[in-house]
């Protein structure tokens, strides 16, 4: 697939900054009116800025991408986030499509508590649901949903009647597994969403990285990566908005390094795919506090703005 041609329009916005303006060049900064995240335009919200631990104080990772008051598509359900997808104002009647990086918990948790919720809205849709497929060590997408909701042998059973064929239900889920490479593979679209995935390198866990079209505007997501294979560059080709996991320290060494990517694969990836804006979530207590350092990595690459994440930020993706 030609990413050139779907995202060819955007090129960089040439802001180029201090230091020590770096967090404020280009007024690029979240909306602090939560609540209505997206209401105008096209934006991605951050549901969960944090990693798997709970002393971070942050939900876990999550994200929505707004369209004029609907949020249209959720990337993972980390621990967490299903409180701020409340606090976000969304509903799950309004999605289009849930998106899973990978099922690690910090990225997958509260997926049946989302679940619970919709059954108190009024959707009357189909809810397609992609991710990885599996391998011996992670389920598939379509394991890791009838693990969880299967009418046999499912966690959560009794609630079969939203993934099962058959029984009566306002709607069904439709899980699928995503068969990705490091070349972007267009996945789903609807309407004029277009969602699109590349393999990413996470230790031995199957991975995708995502970018999601809402007109003439993209949301490119990391998920959990070390950074090595080409795909992710390709993925993010002049994405207005590319949100990155700031998991391990500059300097990281051993399974920290073989699982994430430091500031500087980051700011190299962000510089050559020509993001407009870089937004570094899934902070750790092992990156919190450093921010001084990761903004001098990331600058050395990457001359566009950037912006740390916190729960429920809003970035308008203009
Ligand atoms: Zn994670």
């Amino acid at each position: 697939m030609n990413l050139r041609r779907i995202s060819g329009r955007f090129s960089s916005s040439g802001c180029s900054l201090p230091l020590v303006s770096f967090l404020l060049s280009c007024a690029f900064l979240p909306s602090v009116a939560a609540q209505s995240c997206g209401s105008q335009g096209i934006a991605a919200q951050v549901l969960g800025s944090g990693g798997p631990e709970l002393q971070d104080k942050r939900a876990s990772s999550s994200y929505l991408v707004w369209e004029n008051g609907q949020a249209r598509a959720l990337i993972d359900v980390g621990g967490g986030s299903a409180l701020r997808f409340g606090e976000s104002g969304a509903q799950m009647s309004q999605l289009d499509v849930i998106l899973f990086t990978h099922f690690h918990v910090d990225h997958s948790g509260d997926f049946a508590a989302l679940i619970k919720s919709s059954w108190f809205e009024d959707r009357k849709r189909a809810l397609p649901i992609y991710g990885p497929a599996g391998n011996d060590f992670m389920p598939s997408t379509t394991e890791f949903v009838s693990d969880l909701f299967g009418e046999k042998r499912g966690a959560y059973r009794y609630l079969s009647e939203l993934l099962v064929p058959g029984e009566e239900s306002s709607y069904k889920m439709q899980p699928h597994n995503v068969v990705a490479n490091s070349t972007p593979v267009a996945v789903f679209h609807s309407g004029d969403l277009y969602v699109y995935a590349v393999r990413v390198v996470h230790g031995q866990v199957p991975a995708l990285a995502w970018r999601v079209q809402v007109g003439n505007r993209n949301v490119v997501f990391s998920g959990d990566t070390n950074g090595q294979d080409g795909g992710l560059v390709q993925l993010a080709m002049n994405a207005d908005l590319f949100i990155a996991h700031n998991a391990v320290p500059e300097g990281a060494v051993g399974i920290e390094r073989r699982l994430h990517m430091p500031p500087s694969v980051i700011g190299q990836i962000a510089e050559d795919a020509h993001v407009r804006s870089l937004v570094l979530s899934h902070r750790m207590l092992r990156t919190l506090g450093k921010e001084d350092l990761t903004q001098s990595e990331i600058k050395k690459r990457y001359s566009g703005p950037a912006a740390f994440a916190n729960d429920l930020d809003c970035f308008p993706v203009r």
